[in-house]
């Protein structure tokens, strides 16, 4: 544990897999001196306290934030705005207010408007997750050796930010900095066009009425069985990214249409060349994933085994700087 918390209280707006999972791996750490949650019904609440993972559970989100120098609001990017407008005369002067939503442009004007002066905006995106959702879905280890994307805004204030980032580095996380816009983009095609195919694939696997349902479970192991992980995922939170991210997926979506349809036709005109050549291709990349450690969606349990008491990860990992 180290000596000094990085954050005296930490507040959590929305503690599903996203924010327990802060929860766990800020108080394995040390990093905090006290957590604060809440989460918009009173049965997750309850469900909260009964886990043990935050020290206070409040019932609102303005009690949640006083007092609090970090906020991270962990709710689906469609709540962004409403809950900034709502806590934002409660904030601290001085306060790093975050978010962990999977797009980032969308959230940050749906938020900056609200924020008071002397408050930090600094979105940032934990790219980690499970198709698992709730308080009881968090473990410590999720964001180890996973990358956490801050897109602060133009004239960020650079400690903030760095403070902000060390953070994340304590809870195992690599911090990369870039433009929410640029984050859109990126992400669009490396998860959220993946999530709409698979939610595509798996709708149209249920409308066929010649393959019987039992035949799609008994031979899923044939590709099937990896995007019916992925169509799992929360319904809301997906709604809400394809709603905020609806400019980037689309223009993924139409480069993603072109490739498809020269597969299709180098299916149909039997062009074995040209298919091979893509899946060459694809299969390099897949190796490429593979050599930089980012091969599964499990968490990184290379350290701490989540059913083993979490060591705290040495202190130069915990608390080194980004230079
Ligand atoms: P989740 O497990 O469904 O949890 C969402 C939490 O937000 C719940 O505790 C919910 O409370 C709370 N909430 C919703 N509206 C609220 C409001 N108005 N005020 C206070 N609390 C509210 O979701 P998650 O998977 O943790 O995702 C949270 C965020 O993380 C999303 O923005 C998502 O884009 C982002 N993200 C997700 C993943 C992933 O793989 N899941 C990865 C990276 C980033 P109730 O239970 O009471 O409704």
């Amino acid at each position: 544990m180290s000596e000094q918390p990085l954050f005296e209280r930490l507040a959590l707006i929305g503690v599903g897999l996203i924010g327990s999972s802060i929860a766990h791996a800020a108080r394995a750490q040390g990093v905090v001196g006290t957590i604060v949650a809440t989460a918009r019904t009173a049965a997750t609440r309850q469900r909260v306290t009964e886990l043990g993972f935050a020290d206070q559970v409040v019932d609102t989100n303005a009690a949640a934030v006083a007092g609090a120098d970090l906020v991270i609001v962990c709710i689906p990017v469609g709540q962004s705005g409403p809950v900034a407008q709502e806590i934002a005369p409660h904030l601290k002067h001085g306060a790093i207010l975050s978010d962990v939503g999977s797009v980032k442009t969308a959230v940050r004007d749906a938020m900056a408007p609200h924020v008071p002066p002397g408050v930090h905006l600094i979105p940032a995106h934990p790219v980690a997750g499970t198709e698992h959702s709730g308080p009881d879905a968090g473990i410590a280890e999720l964001y180890v050796n996973r990358w956490c994307i801050l897109t602060p805004p133009a004239g960020a204030d650079a400690a903030a930010v760095e403070r902000l980032a060390a953070f994340w580095r304590a809870l195992g996380a690599n911090v990369e900095k870039m433009s929410a816009e640029h984050h859109d983009l990126v992400l669009a095609m490396t998860s959220h066009l993946p999530h709409l195919i698979a939610y595509t694939i798996v709708g149209t696997a249920e409308d066929l009425s010649e393959v019987t349902r039992s035949e799609v479970l008994k031979f899923s192991a044939g590709g099937f069985r990896d995007f019916t992980r992925i169509a799992a995922s929360d319904p809301t939170m997906w709604r809400d990214v394809f709603l905020a991210n609806k400019d980037a997926v689309l223009e993924m979506l139409g480069t993603f249409s072109e490739d498809l349809s020269q597969l299709t036709r180098a299916i149909r005109r039997g062009d074995g060349n040209a298919l091979f050549d893509h899946f060459t291709r694809t299969r390099a990349i897949r190796r490429g994933i593979v050599e930089i450690g980012q091969d599964s969606a499990a968490p990184d349990f290379g350290r701490p085994h989540p059913e083993l008491p979490v060591e705290p990860l040495p202190r130069p990992y915990a608390l080194s700087d980004d230079s």
